[in-house]
């Protein structure tokens, strides 16, 4: 593996006392063999996992760790976001994920959300450049973008508004995020986009979320995980050598770095990284 590239590990807030204790203490001293630069911690946007997100970040940190939140606007207005900053600004965490995030169904009818460009700029505005912000890019396009130009034009728009550096939404079609960054920086973007990558484990989770965030399932990995039905050994065994090759020929093929959404699991995760050599 190239020195080069850096990892990352997303979580996500766990629901239940037993989560947390098991995710701050066994998943994540296992996770920690692979060196990340650094944890992330997702936000439901809405605040639904505000005071979980919270939590599970500065409960990181106190741990020696370099956590970015990810924050959002969602329907909360500006005076609980400056608090958030102000208490990850206290914790000594200098890094965000900056979304406008998607509200739960059924909530914040007729409300337009706050875009992420917008969210860079009032970051920016209100703690000049304490914050590394990493905001999120789509090689395989927003699943509610006009165009493939127009959701280009608006990535770029939230580097001009200050962002650092982005991550990309999971995708297995490495020729779509080469394809991406080649557009991207004729576009004059000249920041780094790291790859995110979400392990397989279970084909029935995957199908859902990929529907919803527009990421493409080659037929031939649907192919394979369809005819595994309930053998999750076999899915996670082949799970492991897809991303494992996956992220062996991004890493090959120059990507800056690499982003796992973990879902809370330290394998398959780490076994990826292992057979990466790390
Ligand atoms: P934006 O960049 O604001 O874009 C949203 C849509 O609007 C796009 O279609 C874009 O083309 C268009 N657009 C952008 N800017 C403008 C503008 N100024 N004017 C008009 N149109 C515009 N979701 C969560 O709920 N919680 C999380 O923690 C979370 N973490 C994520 C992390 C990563 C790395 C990624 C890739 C996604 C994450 N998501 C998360 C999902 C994300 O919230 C959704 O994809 C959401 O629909 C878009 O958020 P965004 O920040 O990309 O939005």
């Amino acid at each position: 593996m190239s020195s080069k590239a850096a990892i990352s590990f997303e979580y996500f807030p766990p629901k239940t006392d037993a989560g947390r204790d098991k995710l701050l203490g066994e998943t994540t001293a296992a996770l920690q063999s692979a060196q990340p630069s650094y944890y992330s911690v997702t936000y439901g946007a809405g605040g639904s996992t505000r005071d979980n997100t919270r939590g599970t970040v500065l409960a990181l940190r106190e741990q020696g760790l370099d956590v970015a939140p990810h924050l959002s606007f969602g329907l909360d207005g500006e005076d609980t976001i400056l608090g958030l900053l102000k208490d990850y600004q206290q914790a000594g965490i200098n890094r965000l994920v900056a979304l406008r995030g998607d509200l739960p169904s059924g909530t914040g009818g007729g409300t337009r959300l706050v875009y992420a460009n917008e969210l860079v700029a009032f970051i920016r505005e209100h703690t000049g450049d304490h914050f590394h912000i990493e905001v999120a890019a789509y090689p395989e396009i927003h699943p509610q973008a006009e165009s493939y130009e127009s959701d280009i034009g608006y990535l770029k728009g939230k580097f001009d508004a200050g962002a650092d550096s982005a991550i990309t939404q999971y995708f297995y079609n490495v020729e779509a995020y080469f394809y991406f960054l080649d557009r991207c920086a004729a576009l004059g973007i000249d920041k780094p986009i790291y790859a995110g990558i979400m392990p397989i484990t279970n084909y029935a989770n995957l199908a859902r979320f990929s529907k919803n965030c527009g990421a493409e399932i080659p037929r031939w990995i649907r192919k394979r995980l369809e005819g595994y039905a309930d053998d999750t050994d076999s899915i996670r065994a082949f799970g492991v050598e897809v991303v494992t090759q996956l992220c062996q020929t991004l890493i090959e093929s120059g990507a800056p770095g690499i982003h796992f959404y973990t879902m809370n699991q330290a394998q398959p995760t780490l076994q990826i990284c292992t057979n990466l050599g790390l």
